[in-house]
């Protein structure tokens, strides 16, 4: 049977629904946690999350992947909790952000530590929650160029990808000749990696979205919402129309490859994170954009239902 780890266990690929492929419950910077001023009480948590996964459920949403991994915040017994109160499935990760978002700890391991600690969060589980991870998360350092630590995340990501089964979901897609061939060199199949952040206003340009889906790579438009158009945008915000037509452009040739999320914060950690925008810009604006364009429901299936379902099915 085919399956998917989520936080409350492993459930079969059908039951996923339509997929969030790259949110977060909460990410903060590692240490936010430690900062008085901005920590919040569980409570605040829950009353800024729980209506947001709520909202997504009702329009439809069947599966949030957080793509926040080691550091940045994840919880994953309050993960299991939000899940149990809201049926969002919720896929968890294990990996990290960048390796610039690693804590010292980590950023000393190596290659086969690093592997070693993945591989036992995707099969035994993360701490003492009981839950395993579905997807491993990797990323480029701020700086634009792959870091010796990235590259021996990766390399462990892979490893771990090999011997699990689980998939690769990356933070930016810039510099993906050096991603690349470190998952040429260690026999990982391409399609088991999803190069994200390929749409942000910084990095779209330097990215070589057709390239890596030539090379059988997955794309990810995943920063939809992130607008000049916001009241107070984000340095890594375009404008709709430019982000929404670089997608339509990439469908066009490569549907098979794309996937599509909006990488919002239900409850950002030690920073105030982006007003006016939440994982359900996908239902009420992004489909209904791709829907004005002419795209018929069958390639929406596809963007949100069908191409997750496939990356993200443990392969053994
Ligand atoms: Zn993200």
């Amino acid at each position: 049977m085919s399956r998917v780890n989520t936080v409350l266990g492993p459930i079969p690929t059908e039951e996923l629904g339509l997929v969030a492929v790259h949110e977060h419950i909460g990410y903060g910077m590692p240490g936010s946690e430690l900062d008085t001023k901005w920590w919040k009480s569980p409570e605040q948590r829950y009353e800024e999350t729980v209506p947001k996964l709520r909202q997504f459920h009702d329009h439809g949403g069947g599966t949030f992947v957080d793509a926040t991994g080691i550091c940045n915040g994840r919880d994953v017994d309050y993960y299991k909790s939000l899940s149990a109160k809201t049926g969002v499935h919720i896929v968890a990760s294990t990996g990290f952000v960048g390796g610039d978002t690693a804590l010292p700890f980590f950023a000393r391991a190596s290659v086969e530590y690093l592997a070693e600690h993945f591989i036992h969060e995707i099969t035994v589980g993360i701490g003492n929650t009981g839950s395993r991870a579905g997807v491993i998360k990797v990323g480029v350092s701020r700086g634009g160029r792959m870091t010796d630590l990235d590259k021996r995340i990766y390399r462990a990501a892979a490893r771990a990808a090999l011997t699990t089964g689980v998939p690769v979901l990356t933070h930016l897609a810039i510099d993906a000749e050096t991603a690349i061939a470190i998952f040429i060199a260690e026999g990982l199949p391409l399609d088991r990696v999803l190069f994200g952040h390929v749409d942000d206003g910084v990095n779209a340009d330097k990215t070589r979205d057709t390239w890596i889906a030539e090379q059988g790579g997955r794309v990810g438009f995943d920063t939809f919402g992130y607008e000049t158009e916001l009241p107070d945008p984000p340095f890594w915000a375009r404008p709709r129309k430019e982000r929404l037509d670089h997608f339509l452009r990439f469908i066009g040739q490569h549907l098979d490859k794309a996937l599509a999320s909006a990488d919002a914060n239900c409850s950002p950690l030690g920073w105030a994170g982006v007003q006016g925008h939440t994982v359900n810009y996908i239902f009420e604006d992004l489909i209904p954009d791709l829907r004005a364009a002419g795209l018929d429901e069958a390639a929406i299936k596809t963007i949100f239902v069908d191409n997750p379902a496939d990356f993200l099915t443990i392969q053994n």
